[in-house]
């Protein structure tokens, strides 16, 4: 047994949720989103938007999340 806690996590993989794709390109850099919650308008911490080269889908990480997305 060698299953040992993933305390190495560099990079994430990157799947899109929708057509499992890796492939993604980046559609902006610290994007804040504000919206409405409950009569509480909100604004979130800066986003990077990632937006699916297959489908199109838009996906949202934290700035501190890193991205394998190296053109090769
Ligand atoms: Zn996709």
């Amino acid at each position: 047994m060698s299953d040992t806690p993933d305390e190495k996590i560099e990079q994430k993989q990157l799947a899109c949720p929708v057509c499992q794709s890796n492939k993604a390109e980046i559609a902006g850099e610290n994007v804040k989103l504000s919206g409405r919650f409950e009569d509480k308008d909100f604004l979130t911490t800066a986003l990077t938007v990632l937006k699916c080269m297959k489908c199109g889908y838009y996906m949202f990480f934290d700035n501190t999340a890193k991205f394998t997305t190296k053109d090769q």
